[in-house]
């Protein structure tokens, strides 16, 4: 049993070596995305810039976390709207890694010495080209798939579709045909009332299957992340414990710091309307430990897919089992916990071990030690 959490401000604020700081750089969009997370609670747009300075980061940096690795993502709104703060910290922190979370319609308009300094580059779609359109507006995936290639030169660091798996309609295919353009694929289920009827479940469940036979079909690494993380939690199960303690592989629990622009910090991005979860300050420079922690009415310790999954999102947990909102629990968080399980159980049926016993040395490598594991949540 999970204990219950005791957050205290003298308890570390920190689990760990490393740190992610996700900086809302600013709150502004220049898309109206049907299902945005930050338009609970009408946090989009309610800010705009971000107000803090370098300085006040920096100062933060050195109060709470000068004996850890620091690395940014950058995020909003959309964070290439803001390429003017995005320089000044790259200038005033020269040593550390920059990951950027955009929905790469104005990749075309970041400077170059910008692109240059990514480790990564998430890049937002929904899919194949009907869907996505459907969600964010007619030829961007067009748009965005071009950018993605046009700045591919660029940059030193990798590109990586980031993918909300919404309904039944995403195909194999369309995920599949993401691995020609991007290095890397991350899906997440949608989480949203709605998005995993029975029938939607069932048809993920059949695109999963294929994505899994695919993965082991081979001795290259098929670089969709759900998957290959499944698989490394299951041959290598020591990373969860090395980058995030053994808790959530989003490390939200533990090294993940969500910076709104005013400076006011939190756990989860998709809960910035939630004060009570307020975890600290830049500009009153203070933190304390990620209130969003395993809770005892949770099910993840009594569940199979714990070894691999780890609770996979707390958000959903949180809103299932403490807020107790029963139409989350049984419309977005049972049927997530299904489809992680099925996953889990279609790598077990071709026999991982076996695969990464034969694997390649190159490619036990990447799937045990890729970067990119580090700039998403790992599981979907
Ligand atoms: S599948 Fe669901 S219940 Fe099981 S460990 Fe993951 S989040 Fe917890
Ligand atoms: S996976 Fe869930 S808890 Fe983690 S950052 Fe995303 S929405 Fe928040």
């Amino acid at each position: 049993m999970i204990s219950t959490p005791t957050v205290s401000s003298d308890e570390p604020a920190i689990t760990g070596n490393r740190v992610e700081l996700q900086l809302l750089t600013t709150l502004k969009c220049n898309l109206r995305c049907g299902y945005c997370s930050l338009a609970v609670g009408e946090v989009l747009r309610s800010q705009k810039h971000a107000i803090y300075t370098a300085e006040q980061l920096e100062a933060f940096i050195r109060k709470h976390l000068a004996d850890r690795e620091v690395y940014f993502t950058l995020y909003g709104g959309e964070p290439t709207l803001n390429t003017g703060f995005i320089l000044e910290l790259m200038e005033r922190f020269p040593n550390c890694r920059f990951n950027m979370q955009t929905n790469g319609t104005l990749l075309h308009r970041v400077p170059d010495k910008v692109l240059a300094r990514l480790s990564n580059v998430m890049i937002s779609v929904d899919g194949g080209e009907e869907i996505t359109d459907s969600y964010r507006g007619k030829g961007i995936y067009r748009r965005v798939l071009g950018n993605a290639a046009a700045v591919r030169a660029k940059t030193f660091g990798t590109l990586t579709a980031r993918v909300t798996w919404w309904g039944g309609e995403t195909t194999f295919e369309e995920l599949d045909e993401l691995t020609r353009s991007f290095d890397y694929v991350y899906f997440q289920f949608a989480q949203g009332v709605g998005a995993h009827t029975p029938e939607s479940v069932a048809k993920k469940k059949a695109v999963l299957a294929k994505l899994v036979a695919k993965f082991f079909a081979s001795d290259a690494l098929y670089p969709v992340v759900p998957v290959m993380g499944t698989v490394r939690n299951k041959v290598a199960p020591w990373r969860i414990n090395e980058l995030s303690a053994g808790l959530t592989q989003c490390r939200v629990s533990t090294n993940l710091l969500n910076v709104m622009p005013d400076g006011k910090i939190y756990p989860c991005p998709d809960m910035l309307y939630s004060k009570e979860l307020l975890q600290g300050d830049i500009v009153g420079n203070w933190v304390k430990k990620s209130p969003l922690q395993p809770h005892p009415d949770m099910p993840c310790r009594q569940c199979v897919a714990y070894h691999y999954c780890r609770g996979n999102c707390m958000k959903n947990l949180h809103l299932a089992y403490v807020k107790n909102d029963a139409n989350w629990r049984t419309q977005v968080t049972e049927p997530t916990c299904e489809l992680i399980r099925f996953l889990g159980e279609e790598v077990d049926r071709h026999d991982p071990g076996g695969w990464y016993a034969r694997a390649p040395l190159p490619v036990r490598n990447r799937l045990v030690n890729a970067e990119v594991y580090e700039f998403c949540e790992v599981m979907p």
